[in-house]
């Protein structure tokens, strides 16, 4: 049996490597050179605990988010060591209330009681605790000097870059998974049979291969490949280009705070020791907008000056905010400035308190016969979905030898 993974993200790398665990050979692509250098890398890290998406009442962001969180080391742990990556969880996070908050402090405080709840039937129904160490969710009220209103939580982030780093070394040194680098996916087929022509374009040069199931995992690039085969989305879509900086460690251990500023179109701060210092601030972070079938690519096409002006002006707006960041006081060669692609359903930005962005529970794996569609939503819930799409394909494999 042949199988093709489309994108190798953190979504598609997962897949291709729970694939090979479960005794699959694994065609890998990816337009870049190596795996996973884009989302998958260049993010926050935050293993989410549904803390920031108390616009959705319904509770089912925070239920998903619980769910892939808990799932996210023990997943991991099939692939990597993830021990070695001890010293990558940041400080825990401060929820900091920003005086224009969307959802007022003492809503808040209900709201997060409801995540605790939600995290206790999770871990009791699972038997696993978040990122292998807390098996209850802390949320603590309390004041801090630059913000009167404050929650102290045990929501943590795992740095991206080094979890990318571990991951493309276990792809590349995996021998049931080839890595097809820099080669760009053009084309899916069904044929009268159920399998797929995956067409591609290495340099000048296309191609096409067979395979008895396809599963695409592009972020960006996801939906046009899923329109050629007549996959297209009723509901409206938005891709979002979010810059951020890196001040590269180390930096000491609780000397800037980890901090979500909550509710609403802000911006964090997370404090990763030796690995340095993330952080964004949403206003001035976003720079790019998209509705079309394929995001632009943002990371190739943006002018680098006009990436590190927008990081210049986080830091500035932050450092408004966070007298700890401002002391940093870092030298701007010592600001790496990144970014990536969101994708989300929805059509209006998050400042808008009724914005189906601040839902991200309608993801997972779309399957149409031997393709399955594979949407992450986020960092945190992409090695639990991997898991469901390697399920996807083995249920099928079954019951094609059965
Ligand atoms: C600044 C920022 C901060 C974020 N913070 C968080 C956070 O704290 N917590 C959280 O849970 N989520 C966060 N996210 C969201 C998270 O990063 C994404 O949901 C997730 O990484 C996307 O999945 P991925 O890693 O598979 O995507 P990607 O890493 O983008 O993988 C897709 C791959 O497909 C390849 N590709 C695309 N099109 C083609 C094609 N046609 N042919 C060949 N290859 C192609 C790309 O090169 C890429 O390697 C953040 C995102 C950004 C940008």
């Amino acid at each position: 049996m042949r199988v093709a993974v489309l994108g190798a993200g953190l979504a598609g790398t997962c897949t291709a490597l729970e694939l090979a665990e479960r005794g699959v050979s694994v065609d890998l692509y990816d337009e870049n050179a190596i795996p996973v250098s884009r989302a998958g890398r260049n993010n926050e890290g935050k293993v989410h605990l549904g803390l920031v998406y108390a616009n959705d009442r319904s509770l089912r962001t925070a239920r998903s988010m619980i769910l892939g969180a808990l799932h996210f080391t023990a997943a991991l742990g099939r692939w990597i060591d993830v021990d070695r990556l001890e010293d990558a969880i940041s400080d825990p996070y401060d929820y900091a209330i920003h005086p224009r908050t969307m959802v007022p402090a003492d809503d808040l405080a209900g709201y997060y009681r409801s995540c605790r709840e939600l995290f206790a039937d999770a871990v009791a129904a699972t038997r696993l605790s978040y990122l292998g160490r807390d098996a209850t969710l802390r949320v603590e009220r309390t004041r801090a000097a630059s913000f009167p209103e404050t929650f102290r939580t045990s929501e943590c982030a795992l740095d991206p870059r080094r979890l990318a780093d571990a991951l493309g070394a276990a792809v590349l040194a995996n021998a049931r998974i080839a890595f097809v680098g820099e080669t760009r996916v053009v084309d899916a087929t069904e044929r009268a049979d159920g399998t797929i022509d995956v067409g591609f374009r290495a340099g000048d040069a296309r191609d096409c291969a067979r395979y008895d199931h396809v599963v695409n995992a592009l972020w960006g690039g996801r939906l046009e490949i899923d329109a050629k085969l007549g996959l297209v989305p009723e509901r409206p879509w938005i891709y979002r280009y979010k810059t951020a900086g890196w001040i590269t460690g180390p930096v000491p251990r609780g000397r800037v705070p980890s901090m979500t500023i909550a509710l609403g179109p802000f911006g964090d701060v997370v404090n990763y020791g030796d690995g340095g210092v993330y952080f964004s601030w949403y206003p001035t972070g976003l720079v790019g907008r998209s509705a079309e079938l394929r995001a632009p690519d943002w990371d190739r096409d943006l002018p680098p000056r006009r990436v590190a002006d927008a990081v210049r002006r986080s830091f500035a707006c932050l450092a408004d905010l966070c007298p700890a960041l401002a002391a940093l006081a870092p030298a701007p060669s010592a600001i790496e400035p990144i970014g990536g692609t969101i994708f989300a359903w929805g059509e209006t930005d998050i400042d808008e308190p009724g914005s189906h962005l601040h839902t991200r529970y309608e993801v997972g794996v779309h399957s149409a016969g031997r393709y399955h569609s594979l949407n992450p939503g986020k960092y945190t819930l992409a090695p639990y979905l991997a898991l469901e799409a390697a399920d996807r394909v083995q249920a099928q494999r079954r019951r094609a030898t059965a």
